[in-house]
């Protein structure tokens, strides 16, 4: 392969995953993190690692101009949705703006291929059906609108300057690299397969099931849970498609297929080999009743093939994961 290829958020869950998988294809890999919520020691050790905000254009630029890559995997970003609810501005300035300084060096120093972390929350409230790329975009909250933002930004950029990109729309990722490198770290976990995992270890009391009403079969909210390392092949394969000549491409990634709340808890359950306490609380605010991925042109056009759809699987890596975590922490002390 050899190509060399700038990870943004490299020290972050999917971002480190992805510097992982460059690596053990051949690749030369430079982190840029500025470790605000990722860490370290979560960088492979064979990338180089530059501790920068990416929203320091002087020291991207200098990177980007005297780097010789011909790729950018852009990761950093804010990903919690209550949270732009909340703080809008700082998401567009985090995501959007941070991310046009970035398309904006990645044009200037002549940089070909850029991979976009995107997501779901573009398309906003879906119905029961599996969503494909041409649905509505009309994001809910100012997390979703961020990234819109800059996937309209990569696409009309593409327009004027040589640069072509991948913009790949995540469902709900989750579970852990399977050899153990790297899982995810975050203090501070809102999302559910994390949450039951740290409850499974014993490091929260339990978990609360936001809504039991909502119009599913079991009255619990339906997600489409995407492994981690299925997400991240689908990165690879997109920049093969570029660097090989093709067209710039927006793809949904997730299985097409979902699970209510209630049934990833039963299967952290199995997993863990004892129940997790639930608690039944209200209904999250902005939480949609199904989101699933259709996932169709991601394997046309990327010839994706999931090897990790297995919900079981997720579980047991993010379990292994978690009490990899808890272990290392207990040897920190
Ligand atoms: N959820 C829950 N309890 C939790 C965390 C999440 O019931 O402690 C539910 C949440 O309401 C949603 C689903 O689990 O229906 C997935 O939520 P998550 O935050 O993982 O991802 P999202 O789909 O919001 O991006």
């Amino acid at each position: 392969m050899g190509g060399r290829v700038l990870v943004t958020g490299g020290a972050g869950y999917i971002g480190s995953h992805a510097a992982n998988a460059l690596i053990d294809r051949g690749e030369d890999v430079t982190v840029i993190d500025r470790l605000s919520t990722g860490f370290e020691w979560l960088v492979p050790p064979a990338a180089d690692l530059v501790v920068a905000d990416i929203g320091d254009t002087e020291k991207l630029s200098a990177l980007l101009n005297g780097g010789r890559f011909d790729a950018i995997m852009h990761f950093a970003g804010s990903i919690v949705v209550p949270e732009s609810v909340a703080d809008p501005l700082s998401y567009y300035e985090n995501n959007t703006v941070k991310s046009r300084g970035l398309i904006e060096c990645a044009v200037r120093a002549g940089i070909p291929h850029f991979v976009f972390s995107s997501t779901a929350a573009v398309y906003g409230s879906v119905g029961a059906e599996p969503v494909a790329e041409d649905a509505p975009l009309r994001p809910e909250s100012p997390y979703g609108s961020s990234k819109l933002m800059t996937e309209i930004m990569l696409a009309d950029a593409a327009k004027a300057d040589p640069i072509r990109y991948g913009v790949l729309r995540y469902f709900n990722v989750a579970g852990a690299d399977p050899k153990g490198r790297t899982g995810q770290s975050a203090k501070g976990a809102t999302h559910l397969i994390k949450v039951a995992a740290e409850a499974a270890c014993g490091k929260r009391d339990g978990i609360e099931i936001f809504g039991d009403d909502y119009p599913t079969a079991d009255g619990t909210c339906v997600r489409d849970y995407i492994h981690v390392t299925d997400l991240v092949a689908a990165h690879l394969l997109t920049l093969d498609r570029l660097r090989e000549g093709g067209e710039s491409l927006t793809a949904n990634l997730g299985y097409g297929h979902g699970f209510s709340v209630r049934e990833v808890l039963d299967t952290v359950d199995r997993v863990a080999g004892n129940p997790i306490q639930r608690s039944m609380g209200p209904r999250r605010p902005g939480d949609a009743a199904s989101i699933v991925a259709d996932p169709s042109k991601a394997r046309q056009e990327l010839n994706w093939q999931p090897a990790h759809d297995d919900l079981t699987g997720i579980v047991e890596d993010a379990l292994r994961w978690e009490r990899h975590l808890q272990s290392r922490n207990r040897d920190e002390v």
